[in-house]
């Protein structure tokens, strides 16, 4: 914890020199910098929007940080999470975030949790900390942010983000609309396609996940207007920035009068089951085990871009909106296995084809992407 005889304490003459652009602003100065020295943020997700909003914060010296993600580095983030390098892959993402982190700015606090974000740990952990960055891609998370930080009285700074587009608002503060005001309820998670298929340009995670550091850092300080009661959408391939209003519904069933939730587990009963593509009792082969099967035909149900940047030698392209039509062609004697990047598409396509051929068929675990990790 943060010592609170810090609050009124000078500052050293290395913060002195780390912080005069902060300390020459009217808007901040030393009152201003101690208030950000003072204040703690926790950071869900350690991915596109959670790496810059974390180097922004540390560099503006929020004197403790949680970072909470379960996840490793792997290749496939570098492309957008811009505090890992590449000799971090296969190292858990809160360690070595910490240790860059520290790396920027000795003078911080720095908490990390190396599991996801669920029902058992909401409401401590937000309790915790000042101010909540949710940077999750999963639909189950962010609703569960959302009604733990309504529960807790606590705001948040949400983004959502698609290709080349985003959203970004700060909910659950007082008097201040939440998600479900806007999105009463959590998208079945087979409408919603994630990151791992829908593809993103890496700066427009980078830019959110800034403009998610600036909201904290406003809110902090207490200055300007904060994305309170107002959704800011930006689409950055014609750079149409739109501020729209939004308001807090009075019948929401998250923050409304008539909410029945009272506690978090009734909150998040809906949304406690993450969005799982995988289906366990599926028949899925392991790449591995794949290979001792030589009369195979790979079948590759993803876009004609993912297809053509690169496949398994030899695969078949049937595309998850075509499969029907492709599954005429399928000889009775035919072995397929189906793939796409990490699963999602392959269970689709695996429900779309006919009953009858679906004895004929096997689903690769782990997708290309597990196949490519081991091409080396
Ligand atoms: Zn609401």
């Amino acid at each position: 914890m943060i010592d609170p005889a810090n609050a009124a304490s000078p500052l050293s003459s290395a913060e002195q020199l780390r912080y005069a652009r902060h300390l020459s602003l009217p808007e901040i100065g030393l009152d201003g910098q101690r208030r950000l020295r003072q204040a703690s943020v926790l950071v869900i997700g350690a991915g596109g929007l959670g790496t810059p909003a974390l180097l922004y914060l540390a560099a503006a010296g929020v004197g403790r940080l949680g970072i909470i993600d379960p996840d490793r580095v792997e290749l496939s983030n570098l492309q957008r999470q811009i505090l890992y390098s590449t000799d971090a892959c296969g190292s858990p993402k809160v360690e070595v975030a910490r240790d860059r982190l520290l790396a920027l700015n000795p003078h911080l606090q720095i908490d990390v949790y190396p599991a996801a974000f669920t029902l058992a740990n909401a409401a401590p952990l937000i309790a915790d900390y000042d101010l909540i960055i949710e940077g999750s891609d999963q639909f189950a998370t962010k609703y569960l942010v959302n009604d733990a930080c309504v529960l807790a009285g606590k705001p948040y700074i949400g983004a959502s983000i698609r290709a080349f587009s985003g959203m970004l608002a700060v909910y659950a503060a007082p008097e201040g609309p939440c998600y479900r005001c806007l999105f009463p309820e959590m998208p079945a998670p087979e409408t919603v396609p994630s990151c791992a298929q829908a593809g993103v340009l890496g700066t427009v995670p980078g830019l959110f996940g800034i403009l998610q550091a600036h909201e904290t850092l406003k809110l902090i300080l207490g200055i300007g207007e904060p994305l309170i009661g107002a959704l800011l959408k930006i689409d950055l391939l014609t750079m149409r920035f739109q501020k729209l209003r939004l308001p807090r519904d009075p019948g929401c069933p998250g923050c409304g009068a008539s909410s029945t939730r009272h506690t978090l587990s009734e909150s998040a009963a809906v949304c406690a089951t993450p969005a799982r593509h995988t289906e366990a009792d599926l028949p899925w082969l392991s790449v591995a085990a794949s290979q001792q099967r030589p009369a195979l035909r790979w079948v590759d149900v993803r876009t004609t871009a993912e297809f053509t940047a690169g496949h398994v030698p030899g695969a078949i392209h049937a595309p998850l909106d075509q499969i029907e039509d492709w599954a005429g062609s399928v000889g009775p004697h035919d072995e397929l296995l189906l793939y796409c990047w990490q699963g999602g598409r392959t269970v689709q396509a695996y429900h779309r084809l006919p009953g009858t051929l679906q004895g004929q068929v096997s689903l690769l675990q782990g997708g290309y992407e597990v196949w490519l990790n081991r091409q080396g």
